[in-house]
Formats: structure tokens, C-alpha cells, sequence
């Protein structure tokens, strides 16, 4: 069967895709190996759907040309998807840092999608495995389990690896490799860090606090909260600087990051009181407090430390070292970082360069983004501007 746009991949970036496309006029197949549509978008934002971020600008992107999202982002903004979401009587509210969630389900986006899709008769198979692409004269002819189709466009939207077991697959690499196109390297993002053994049973106690924090590694600073897991550490500050830390990189914790720690300790020497007790004046739970000043060889009374013992307590409060052994790998990410190189594509249309009619959106491509909307955001911009001109 003959179509104009053929998109691989019903998730975020290729519901957006086929549903603009179609509404343009042309006529567009949406094929996916899974059963279900868009498991991540079901799944996401602990089933409320964190759609967009207010403030998604092309810096909150990781990406060998960081420049690469901004043609995308700025024509098709926040403001866009949020106007579409009205439209279809979407409830949703800003949980924190320009971030909006569904007032219900993520099923609410779901339905909206498919929705946009049939409004642009978009032909849609789910459970279809492609098994061949190859290149015609006139466009792309597609071998798949339901039969042969060829189109002028051809539209990859397969994602990253995070999630295996919800139909996370490489595909879309492996395709942008048979047309030539050079993949950049490919590693778990916005993912829990894993400690080495003895600092990991060290922690095991903690599994479960939970504490404001300034986290970075690498370029990455972000002030959010960390979560004690029983393997190392997690929560949005950890996960927000995963995608910054390479292995054999320290992370850097300032666990107090409103105070002055230097002058605080100097105001109290002398006192009686336990500076695990203290520290709760900060809102740390006392077993951290306790566990931490421990492990630092400090779990003592205030007046019982040497002014230079201050100032190494002072010090390490605010820039706590730890070294990660790795990540808890795709299973456990959000995302994937790397993928397609930008310097394959065009950011006016994400058409390939090389491969007239190829076009690669959302997460399959080399643009990440930070934890709280970014990365949909990104499939909802990078889709549209595929849909616009495939
Ligand atoms: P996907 O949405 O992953 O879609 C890819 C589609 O391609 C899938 O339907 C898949 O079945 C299909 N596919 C794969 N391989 C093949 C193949 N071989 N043949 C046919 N079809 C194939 N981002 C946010 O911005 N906000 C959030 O709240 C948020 N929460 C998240 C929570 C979790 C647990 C996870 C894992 C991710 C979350 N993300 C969130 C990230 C976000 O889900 C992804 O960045 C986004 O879904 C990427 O869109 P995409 O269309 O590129 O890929």
C-alpha cells in the first residue's frame, strides 16, 4: 500500500508527528511493534503525565551541539502544546519549576493524541514488526508483518532504550546506521547512581530519607531533593546530575545549602549539644545526621571540636564527595542519552542531510533533556516540525 508519510514508532514524538501530518493533507501510516500506544506517556510523571515545562529553553538540553533544539523548541513551544491541551478540556496544573502535570491520568494526553490523529486520518497499526526498510527511487518501501507499504517520507520515532520491558528497542539507531547516519555514544540518563559496596551498606540504613540538596557532576548543579536508596542515591537532584556524571566521576553533595556552615559551627563551639542533634535544625532526620557523622568520623559533641575540625566539618557539609560506581542502566532511566548525531540532520525540518525524505524525532535523536517536562516537550517540537515538512 502506497502512503505519503510512513511514521515508525507511536509514542510521544510520533503520535505528534502522524496527528500534524495528517492534518496537513497527507496521508500517513503510524506502525509500532508494541500492543499498547504510547506506554511511556501512560507511565510517565508517576501516571500524570509531566506534558511540557514553562520554562523549556534550548539550555535545559544535553546534546553534542547544544544549539541543535532551539529551531524545533521555537516552532513549536510550551505554549502550543498547552493551547492544544486546552482545547481538548485537559485539566493540569504546575507542580514546581515551570513543570505541568495532568490533573488526572497521563491517559487524558493519550486519547488527546490519538484523537489529533484521526482528525488527520492517520492509518494506525499497533503489534506490526517491520523487517525490512529499504530505499526506492521515489521514497522508502517497508517489509512488516502485516504486509509491504512504501512512502515518499519515512519518519523515525522508535525512542531510547530506557524501559526495555515496555518496548524499548534499538531500532531506530540501527536504522539511522544502514543510511550512513553517525550515532553519537549512547548511556542511561536521569538515572539512579549506584555506590561502591562499603559506602552502599554504609547507606543501607537510610533507604528512604530524603533531603534538600545542591547536587553536581560535571557542568550539572541542580538544587532538588536526594532520596537514600539501598544502592546508592536517587531523587531529582541525582537524577538530574546523572546526566552529567561519567563513570569515575565524583559527585558533589552541598547538604546544606541555604547556610553558612562555617559560621554556624563557630556560633555554636562550645555548646554541649550533639551535632547530630543540631543538624535537625536544618530538617535532617537524625538517623542521616547520626549515619553521616559517623562515616565522616564525627558523631561527637560541638564543644569537642578543634576550630580546624570546624572548618573540615564546615567544608565537607557543604561539598560531601562521593564516587558513584555506575548507574541502575537502562531498567531504572528515564531516558537515553545520545543517539542520532545532529550533524546528520537538519534542525529547521529534522530531516535527515544525506537521505532526502528520512526524518529521526524525539528521544532517538541526540537532544536530552533535564527531568520535569523537557523531554516531551522536545517530541511534542521535534514531531511537529517533522510532521510540517515529511
Ligand atoms: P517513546 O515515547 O518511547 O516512543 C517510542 C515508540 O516506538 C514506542 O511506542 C515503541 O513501542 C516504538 N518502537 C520502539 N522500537 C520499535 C520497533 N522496533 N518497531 C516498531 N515500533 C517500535 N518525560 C517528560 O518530559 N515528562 C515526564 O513526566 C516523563 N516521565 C517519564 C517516566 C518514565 C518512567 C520514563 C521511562 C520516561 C519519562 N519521560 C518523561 C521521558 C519520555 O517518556 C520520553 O522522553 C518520551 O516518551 C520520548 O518520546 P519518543 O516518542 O521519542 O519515544
Amino acid at each position: 500500500m502506497q502512503y505519503d508519510v510512513i511514521v515508525i514508532g507511536a509514542g510521544a514524538a510520533g503520535l505528534m508527528c502522524a496527528a500534524t501530518a495528517g492534518q496537513r493533507g497527507r496521508r500517513v501510516l503510524l506502525l509500532d511493534h508494541a500492543r499498547k500506544l504510547a506506554e511511556k506517556i501512560r507511565i510517565s510523571g508517576g501516571g500524570r503525565c509531566n506534558f511540557t515545562n514553562l520554562h523549556a529553553r534550548f539550555d535545559c538540553y544535553l546534546s553534542a551541539n547544544p544549539h541543535f533544539c532551539r529551531s524545533a523548541l521555537a516552532q513549536y513551544t510550551p505554549q502550543d502544546f498547552i493551547a492544544m491541551v486546552e482545547r481538548h478540556g485537559i485539566g493540569y496544573h504546575e507542580k514546581k519549576l515551570g513543570q505541568l502535570f495532568c490533573d488526572d491520568g497521563s491517559e487524558r494526553i493519550i486519547a488527546m493524541l490519538d484523537e489529533e490523529c484521526r482528525l488527520g486520518g492517520v492509518d494506525r497499526r499497533m503489534e506490526t514488526q517491520i523487517l525490512k526498510v529499504s530505499r526506492e527511487a521515489d521514497g522508502f518501501a517497508l517489509d512488516t508483518g502485516a504486509g509491504s507499504f512504501r512512502a515518499t517520507s519515512l519518519v523515525v520515532a522508535t525512542g531510547g532504550l530506557s524501559i526495555p520491558q515496555i518496548g524499548a528497542t534499538p531500532f531506530g539507531y540501527q536504522l539511522a546506521e544502514q543510511f550512513g547516519l553517525e550515532l553519537t555514544p549512547l548511556t542511561p540518563a536521569l538515572v539512579p547512581l549506584t555506590f561502591h559496596v562499603e559506602d552502599a551498606e554504609a547507606f543501607a540504613p537510610l533507604a528512604g530519607v530524603s533531603l534538600e540538596v545542591e547536587a553536581s557532576a560535571g557542568k550539572g548543579r541542580f538544587r532538588e531533593n536526594v532520596l537514600f536508596t539501598h544502592k546508592g542515591v536517587s531523587g531529582p537532584a541525582i537524577l538530574q546530575a546523572s546526566s552529567y556524571w561519567q563513570p569515575g566521576m565524583t559527585l558533589e553533595l552541598d547538604l546544606l545549602p541555604d547556610a553558612d556552615a562555617a559560621a554556624w559551627l563557630e556560633q555554636k563551639a562550645g555548646s554541649e549539644q550533639l551535632i547530630a542533634n543540631a543538624l535537625a535544625e536544618f530538617g535532617w532526620p537524625k538517623r542521616f545526621a547520626e549515619a553521616w557523622l559517623e562515616r565522616e568520623g564525627c558523631n561527637k559533641r560541638l564543644k569537642d571540636l578543634s576550630p580546624k575540625q570546624r572548618q573540615q566539618l564546615a567544608e565537607r557539609l557543604h561539598g560531601w564527595r562521593v564516587k558513584p560506581n555506575g548507574t541502575q542502566g537502562y531498567k531504572k532511566a528515564e531516558v537515553t542519552l545520545g543517539g542520532v548525531s545532529t550533524k546528520a540532520l537538519s534542525s529547521k525540518t529534522m530531516m535527515a542531510n544525506a537521505v532526502p525524505g528520512l526524518f529521526f524525532i524525539g528521544e532517538v535523536v541526540d537532544v536530552t533533556g533535564w527531568l520535569g517536562g523537557y523531554n516531551f516537550q522536545w517530541a511534542w517540537s521535534s514531531g511537529y516540525v517533522a510532521g510540517m515538512h515529511c
